[in-house]
């Protein structure tokens, strides 16, 4: 080496000390700007679930193989899963097992089974989606030849859980059968050896002393509607003498005393008049001591589609609802009562999680049939609640056979099953394969059904998409805000 030379070297380190460019190898990651139309900041998340946010030069940087292993934010990229180098290579089998724990849902199948006992209901509610007919008609109430057969049905399931959910009209109208139900369940569970629980969805303004006595003596959980303070719950959900209201209140009471104070939970629906309303909403379920809403749109089907309650409000305006409400529940929170808002908490565990939730309405393949299937009143069986809705109306696209005319293999690989679970992966689905949300998001093919007549839907059309995305940045923009407000969110998992 010549002085100049010499010189020249003296000022610099050796090679190794130097970032060296297009050193790491990108894992599979997806990335979409942190907020719509703001293209200065962006969401880059990899196939399980792990995201970081980053600024746009050091995503350009990163996706073009030039991102310099000195930056601050090399370091966070690896330790995110989202790139790895030779002294990261384990981080490839680390990824591989944490998606097939993602996945882990398909392997394990049906969990939940939905037993509709009577198409009977004592309310009239204008958005029903379930098409209801009136309290004297029992050719509306499911047999025990059926119940028996959907019986040796569901604990075909190579499922270690079973959740059977007593639905309806009101399912307490026929309260023999939930009880012939429990009983023949716990029989013949008794050599299955399953994690079996039950809950009934219901209104409760039937519910008598015997039946709660029941419910407490077999653990039957119970799930009711309340859609906020009386003058709303009362438009909403109306009834002859307009004391729904009243019933409901009265019986999370009597439900309460009898089977525990944290087995009654109850939800809420977000009709057009609930909209400027959700701190009166929140503020209600606070009064009745619940610790737990979930600010719920409504759903395209039933008479949700006949009265054209589900037009009448857009998933922007809902979006907008659902994020006032989600601040005045954090505020809640921070002035000292602990509440949680139920679909940020299943979207936060799958973003901050590896843990599947067994929401059915986001998995990828749908989790129709799959993960809960429904046994109508007539013996028919649905790959979703969604799908006996739309049946209601004249439309049986999901319905898989009979209870009482076809095998289990027949319904499980029935064309009516396996169409829409191909049709909806959203590994392979446009927008949605190279979106940086697919990790939490799911299909849903009944939505897109009924909203658009295609099982995959296009999705910068779908209001389902909308909804999914813009909760998904306003939750991550929260957790990278940090402070109070994340620490809660965090606590939700
Ligand atoms: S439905 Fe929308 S938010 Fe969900 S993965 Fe597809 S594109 Fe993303």
């Amino acid at each position: 080496m010549d002085a100049q030379a010499q010189q020249l070297s003296r000022r610099f380190s050796a090679e190794a000390g130097y970032p060296r460019p297009g050193s790491y190898r990108l894992l599979p990651l997806n990335f979409m700007a942190a907020a719509a139309g703001d293209t200065r900041r962006y969401i880059v998340s990899n196939i399980c679930g792990d995201y970081a946010v980053v600024r746009r030069d050091t995503l350009e940087a990163l996706v073009s193989g030039n991102l310099s292993s000195a930056s601050p934010e090399y370091e966070l990229l690896r330790r995110k899963h989202l790139i790895f180098d030779d002294a990261t290579r384990s981080t490839l089998n680390l990824v591989a097992a944490k998606y097939r724990t993602r996945t882990r849902s398909v392997a394990n199948f049906t969990g939940l089974f939905l037993f509709v006992v009577t198409l009977r209901c004592n309310h009239v509610c204008p958005y029903c989606q379930v098409s209801r007919v009136s309290e004297d008609r029992e050719a509306f109430d499911m047999t025990e030849e059926m119940a028996e057969k959907a019986l040796d049905f569901t604990f075909r399931t190579p499922s270690s859980g079973i959740k059977i959910e007593f639905q309806g009209g009101e399912p307490m109208l026929n309260f023999p059968l939930i009880q012939f139900i429990v009983q023949r369940a716990k029989a013949k569970n008794r050599a299955a050896g399953k994690d079996l629980q039950f809950v009934a969805a219901t209104n409760l303004s039937v519910a008598t002393d015997q039946m709660l006595k029941f419910c407490a003596e077999e653990e039957i959980l119970l799930s009711t509607s309340l859609d906020g303070p009386a003058d709303l719950h009362n438009a909403n959900r109306p009834k002859r003498g307009n004391n729904s209201y009243e019933l409901t209140i009265e019986g999370i009471r009597k439900a309460r005393k009898a089977i525990g104070h944290h087995r009654v939970g109850a939800l809420m629906t977000t009709t057009e008049k609930s909209l400027h309303r959700v701190r009166d909403i929140v503020d209600t379920y606070v009064a009745h001591d619940f610790h737990q809403i979930f600010l719920r749109p409504l759903s395209p089907y039933g008479d949700a589609i006949r009265t054209k309650a589900f037009d009448r409000y857009t998933a922007e305006r809902w979006v907008e609802f659902y994020k006032e409400g989600l601040d005045y529940i954090l505020d809640r929170n921070k002035r000292g009562y602990p509440m949680k808002e139920a679909y940020a908490s299943i979207l936060l565990t799958r973003i901050l999680t590896n843990h599947g939730t067994g929401f059915v309405n986001l998995q990828s393949p749908a989790g129709i049939g799959i993960a809960g299937i429904v046994f109508n009143y007539d013996g028919d069986v649905y790959a979703s609640d969604e799908g006996r809705m739309a049946a209601e109306r004249g439309d049986k696209t999901f319905r898989l056979g009979n209870i009482l005319s076809n095998s289990y293999e027949e319904i499980m690989l029935s064309d009516s099953l396996l169409e829409p679970l191909a049709a909806s992966l959203l590994e392979s689905a446009p927008m949605c394969h190279e979106c940086a949300f697919l990790p939490y998001c799911g299909a849903d093919p009944d939505y897109h059904h009924a909203t658009q007549g295609d099982f995959l839907g296009h999705k910068a059309f779908s209001g389902f998409c909308a909804k999914n995305m813009e909760i998904f940045r306003h939750l991550i923009g929260k957790l990278e805000a940090g402070g109070e407000d994340a620490d809660i969110l965090r606590s939700w998992t």
